[in-house]
């Protein structure tokens, strides 16, 4: 390790160790596991607008309650071109209070019916929030799938994205259980053909063999959540053997009741197991913490000692998505 390196190293785990925010959000990190406008910064948002986002304080049941709870607090500030420009300068004015050096978020292809821009326009625009507000952070433009789009408008709707290029990773949320995942396997190769670098958000609400079956049917480099592969160590060894990744987000697994408590949280024993995992927030604005909170929570829970949440730091900075094939 460069002299550089382990210098960052040891002040993150001394700032672990004193409880130190401050420190522990000052070390460099990267984030893989955001949605943009909800990964935004309350009190930037807060100044802005005068609006105050309570985010989660009790346990949801269900993803549902979730998107009601967005559409009374949040959806309204992000609509429209302004809306979408305040959500992005939100999401960079989070990573840079949270010390993220490298950001992957992006827009659902949809987002291309809300007369919002062109590709390429939304890559300008996403581009130009960055440089208005955190000049300094690496933006890994990535394109959202939503699980239960018809697969004719997905392709619809991707067409020009691919065309524009610029795009380099892929994500596929929503209900998990929407659509069978073999209904996206031709649109994640023809992204791969473009060389993204494919995620999809799995094993959040179902079981490890679909975690196993998303990784191999999609051919995925990281998965989003998947910590339902902690229940079969068959499916951990394949994630451990193939190098896949899985950007898991503690606070937003107990908000939305998928893990008991965070001392128990799956992700002790996904590392224990040798998969590579990463940290990350998934929605600060709902869920109330950003990357610094969820590694000093884990720390403070006993799920990791500060030398392991440096490894799992540092590789999160390795993680990092090739440059985009040319057109
Ligand atoms: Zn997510």
């Amino acid at each position: 390790m460069a002299d550089i390196d382990q210098a960052q190293s040891q002040a993150f785990i001394a700032a672990l160790e004193a409880g130190d925010l401050e420190g522990v959000r000052r070390a460099p990190k990267a984030e893989a596991h955001t949605h943009g406008p909800y990964g935004g910064d309350r009190d930037w948002l807060r100044e802005r607008t005068g609006r105050d986002i309570p985010p989660l304080s009790e346990p949801l049941a269900s993803l549902s309650q979730m998107d009601a709870w967005t559409a009374e607090y949040v959806s309204d500030l992000f609509k429209g071109a302004d809306g979408r420009r305040l959500g992005w300068e939100g999401a960079f004015a989070r990573a840079r209070r949270d010390g993220l050096t490298r950001v992957e978020f992006g827009e659902d292809v949809w987002m291309i019916t809300q007369g919002v821009g062109e590709p390429a326009d939304l890559l300008a625009r996403i581009e130009a929030a960055r440089t208005a507000i955190h000049p300094e952070i690496e933006w890994v433009p990535q394109l959202g799938f939503s699980r239960h789009c018809k697969r004719s408008w997905l392709w619809h709707w991707l067409t020009p994205f691919l065309e524009a290029g610029g795009w380099r990773v892929l994500d596929l949320s929503g209900d998990e259980h929407a659509q069978p995942i073999e209904t996206f396997q031709p649109l994640y190769r023809a992204c791969k053909d473009k060389g993204l670098r494919l995620k999809a958000h799995v094993g959040e609400w179902g079981v490890a063999d679909d975690v196993w079956r998303a990784v191999e049917v999609l051919e995925l480099d990281e998965v989003q959540h998947g910590i339902a592969a902690a229940d079969s160590p068959q499916v951990m060894r394949f994630l451990a053997d193939h190098g896949v990744v899985l950007n898991v987000c503690p606070t937003s697994n107990l908000l939305l009741g998928r893990v008991p408590s965070l001392k128990d949280h799956p992700i002790r024993a996904l590392y224990d197991a040798g998969v590579r995992v990463t940290i990350n927030s998934d929605d600060t604005l709902v869920f109330g913490v950003g990357v610094s909170e969820e590694f000093l929570a884990l720390h403070q829970a006993g799920v990791f000692d500060a030398g392991e949440l440096d490894q799992i730091r540092r590789w999160s900075l390795e993680a990092k998505p090739q440059p985009p094939l040319a057109n």
